[in-house]
């Protein structure tokens, strides 16, 4: 029997680094989640990166992380300008001190369910409907469907986690007039895989234009747009680009978005009119390129409700748009405060100290890594900031203006405090 049972609702990278964090800290937990399996590994996702914190954190949690082949180095933060006319490339701004790493998606993903240990038991194929908090009592009792017979089953526990992503149904509930926010723009994105194409025209002509492939967090810049570029583990090319435009309409809980042929043909023609050839080539070999449209929302006021029994992690706690690569980082940091502060507090009847402090630690950090990487994006998308009429140009841009560019402006790029740190 552990200290009590968290009930995890979302058994993504969120969930399950919170089932991790909280059985680390001799809870019980049941996850429950809509998807009827994990990822499989590769084929789920695309890519992530990893700052050194989160690296630290889920090699606690997943034995060998970091030490095997399942990560690249990202060493070099690279922003670089295309002339879209010449389509000549200059350096705009290089970190070598960048210290992340390149992972998949479905990787981790996997692996995290793979360590998860025995206090953790994950419903697969259990979508959440809804949960009380009696005001008179003590726990939790969540309804979820099983989705593969369509009966209805309550979980009993003491604490709620909400990690069910951007569009989290749990903090609906408490903040229901919060909308996520249109960031002004979409992302196209791919994983290119060059396994036995090593030495074909496309990997050799990618080579030459990116030589630092394999080390290297590329943002390429042309005038209001950008895209990303880095290599993934087993011969994978991992890219994305940003287009502004207004917002589509999107059907579902989900912010991606099916692709037709025509977008995709489109999509293609114009990479060539924006982009080095070597990218367009990579952008018109790639299978099945899929749309993501960018949304964040304004920071929550807090995190944890209900008398301290309801506590919001991951995309649930604070969506926002990947320029700062926060969001599985912010993900892997909460779990483990959280974790740490339920740890630290558990002689207490209920845990509402311990996402009190919870609360206090990540609040402020994830609030401004947020409106960082809000402003970041609408800077590398050409539109204005800070009230200018103009926004950033990147066909003008010094060196100085380029320094705003790097990843290591980000507030707290260093590592977030957590609740063991002194850091509240
Ligand atoms: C399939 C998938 C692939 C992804 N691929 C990438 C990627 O390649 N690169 C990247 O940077 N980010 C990716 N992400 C997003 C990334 O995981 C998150 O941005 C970040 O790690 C924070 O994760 P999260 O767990 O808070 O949110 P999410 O990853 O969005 O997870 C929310 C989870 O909650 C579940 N859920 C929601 N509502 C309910 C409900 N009512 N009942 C039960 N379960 C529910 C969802 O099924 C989902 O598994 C992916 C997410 C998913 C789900």
């Amino acid at each position: 029997m552990g200290k009590g049972v968290a009930v995890v609702v979302g058994g993504s990278v969120a969930g399950l680094a919170c089932a991790h964090a909280v059985a680390g800290a001799g809870w019980d937990v049941v996850v429950l989640e809509k998807a009827a399996a994990p990822a499989a590994g590769g084929g789920t996702g695309a890519g992530l990166g990893l700052d050194a914190q989160s690296m630290e954190t889920l090699a606690r949690w997943i034995p060998g992380w970091g030490l095997d082949a399942a990560t690249l180095p990202l060493a070099v933060d690279l922003s670089r300008a295309t002339d879209s006319e010449t389509k000549a490339a200059r350096t705009l701004a290089r970190d070598d001190n960048f210290n992340f790493r390149a992972a998949h998606w479905g990787d981790l993903h996997r692996r995290l369910h793979e360590a998860l240990p025995p206090a953790v038991t994950v419903l697969w194929g259990h979508q959440f409907l809804s949960f009380e908090a009696p005001d008179d009592a003590r726990g939790v009792v969540a309804t979820a469907r099983v989705l593969r017979t369509g009966e209805t089953v309550d979980v009993t526990g003491d604490l709620l986690v909400a990690a069910d992503g951007s569009t989290s149904s749990i903090r609906r509930r408490f903040l229901p007039d919060l909308k996520l926010r249109y960031s002004g723009y979409c992302a196209w994105r791919g994983v290119f895989d060059f396994a036995g194409k090593e030495s074909s025209d496309t990997m050799i002509g990618m080579r030459r234009a990116y030589p630092d492939l394999g080390s290297c967090l590329y943002f390429d810049l042309a005038y209001k747009t950008h895209a990303v570029l880095y290599e993934l583990a087993r011969s994978r090319l991992n890219w994305l680009w940003y287009i502004n435009g207004p917002e589509p309409k999107l059907t579902g809980a989900s912010v991606t978005m099916e692709a037709t042929d025509a977008m995709v043909a489109r999509m293609r023609d114009e990479a060539e009119r924006v982009w080095c050839p070597e990218l367009a080539r990579l952008i018109r070999e790639t299978a099945a390129p899929f749309v993501n449209v960018i949304y964040d929302a304004d920071p929550l006021p807090r995190l944890s409700w209900a008398g301290g029994r309801v506590v919001l992690v991951g995309d649930a706690a604070h969506p926002t748009t990947p320029h700062g690569l926060r969001s599985t980082n912010m993900s892997v940091v909460d779990a483990s405060a959280l974790g740490r502060c339920l740890a630290k507090w558990d002689t207490e009847l209920t845990p509402a100290r311990a996402l009190a402090e919870y609360e206090a630690a990540r609040l402020p950090v994830v609030a401004a890594q947020v409106m960082h990487a809000r402003r970041l994006g609408r800077i590398k998308q050409g539109l204005p900031v800070d009230g200018e009429a103009e926004g950033f140009d990147v066909r003008m841009a010094t060196a100085e203006d380029a320094l705003q560019l790097r990843q290591s402006t980000m507030p707290f790029f260093g590592g977030a405090p957590t609740a063991d740190d002194g850091g509240l």
